[in-house]
């Protein structure tokens, strides 16, 4: 078993870019190449802005390379909760919001992303009865869900969501960049964030605007915001391709704890298990453990999968407090966007995208719907 490594980095090479050096001068400058910033470079080039994207490390050495895979439309929260927590208009706007980025998510990079559904499936009861209020207030608003009871459980096929792979996804959107005009650089952190300025060890990078785009890293880059945001870590395991089991879609369980899904090669990532070391996990600590391990395995088990465990790997993600992603301007001209508490694959981009049109035309509707209280 490969204790690190990632099951999405199989056979695919992330390209290499220089590190910061001297003084450079931009419109933008993006810090965090995730899915989220590099939406955000992407969008900015093709606005015609003068770009610059920054990483601490290489490519999307964060959650945006080493996550679930799974597209899931709105918040953390499921649609009725959301609903209760931030009132019917504002949630059905970010659901939908989410929606439109999933489709241009998919019009951008066809070949890493798949849209056949996902499903949230009931473990129990409980479960069941919060899945029927979920699948109702769906339905209510005109979003795409089917009541599933099927060789995968019981609960929703949300028809919308689905997967993606994500390093694919990641050097795609770095290759658009670079040819909308977009400068990229790694293996240079921000040392420092200021209006107008971003210091990094060899270099300085002047810039009209800013965006922070670093998740599970934002308390640390921008520390106004550390009593909003916390790191987590979150854990996978990775099988060798299998057929004992034929998963069509991929799940989510127990209120999201547990994820997974299998690969068109046959091999199954699973994640999750957080809630029994919750403790443990709030860390920026990024290392897989045995605990998670086993539990993983176990859970494997119960869904009658022995295949070889060949991959355990982990990533930090930024969790708020309020369970809303943060989309917020935190001094003039510099935007912070992260804290999507696990799920923001399709929020990131859609937030750093948000940034860029407000940048770019002064007002974004998508930005003043998640704006952070
Ligand atoms: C195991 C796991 C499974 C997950 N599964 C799912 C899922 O199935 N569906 C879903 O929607 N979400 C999932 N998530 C969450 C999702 O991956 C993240 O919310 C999302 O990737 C965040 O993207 P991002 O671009 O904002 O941040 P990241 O991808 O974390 O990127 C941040 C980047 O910033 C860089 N950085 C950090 N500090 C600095 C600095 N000082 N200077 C410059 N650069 C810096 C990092 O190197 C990194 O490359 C999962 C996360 C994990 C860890």
């Amino acid at each position: 078993m490969q204790i690190g490594q990632v099951i999405w980095d199989v056979e695919l090479t992330r390209p290499e870019f220089p590190e910061v050096s001297g003084q450079l001068d931009c419109d933008v400058c993006v810090i965090g190449l995730g899915g989220s910033g590099l939406t955000a470079t992407l969008a900015a080039a093709q606005q015609g802005l003068n770009v610059i994207a920054i990483d601490a490390d290489r490519l999307a050495a964060g959650a945006g390379g080493r996550n679930g895979g799974l597209l899931l439309a709105g918040i953390a929260d499921f649609y009725h909760n959301a609903k209760e927590m931030v009132g019917h208009d504002r949630a059905r706007k970010m659901y939908q919001a989410t929606l439109d980025e999933m489709d241009r998510m998919q019009a951008t990079v066809p070949d890493a992303v798949t849209r056949g559904g996902a499903l949230r499936l009931a473990h129990d009861e409980s479960e069941l009865a919060d899945c029927k209020k979920h699948f109702e207030a769906l339905i209510e608003d005109g979003f795409p869900a089917e009541w599933y009871e099927g060789p995968q459980g019981t609960g929703i096929n949300i028809t919308s969501d689905g997967v993606f792979h994500p390093t694919k996804r990641v050097i795609k959107l770095a290759q658009l960049a670079t040819e909308a005009g977009a400068r990229i650089f790694t293996h240079s952190p921000a040392l420092s964030v200021n209006s107008g300025e971003v210091i990094t060890p060899n270099g300085k990078v002047n810039a009209k605007n800013i965006l922070v785009a670093v998740d599970g890293n934002l308390h640390k880059v921008l520390p106004e915001l550390s009593d909003k945001v916390r790191p987590v870590r979150l854990q996978m395991i990775g099988t060798a391709p299998t057929n004992e089991v034929k998963f069509e879609y991929a799940v989510y369980v127990r209120d999201g704890w547990d994820y997974w899904q299998q690969l068109p090669n046959g091999r199954v990532a699973i994640g999750g298990g957080r809630d029994l070391s919750i403790e443990t996990e709030f860390t920026d600590v990024n290392e897989p453990t045995e605990f998670m391990r086993k539990y993983l395995i176990d859970r494997l088990d119960g869904l009658n999968v022995k295949a070889e465990i060949e991959y355990h790997w982990s990533a930090i993600v930024g969790y708020t407090h309020n369970d809303l992603p943060i989309a917020q301007i935190v001094k003039p001209n510099v935007y912070a966007v992260g804290g999507y508490c696990g799920t923001g694959n399709v929020i990131g981009a859609l937030l750093g995208r948000a940034v860029i049109e407000k940048i770019a035309t002064g007002h974004s509707e998508v930005f003043d719907t998640f704006a952070s209280a």
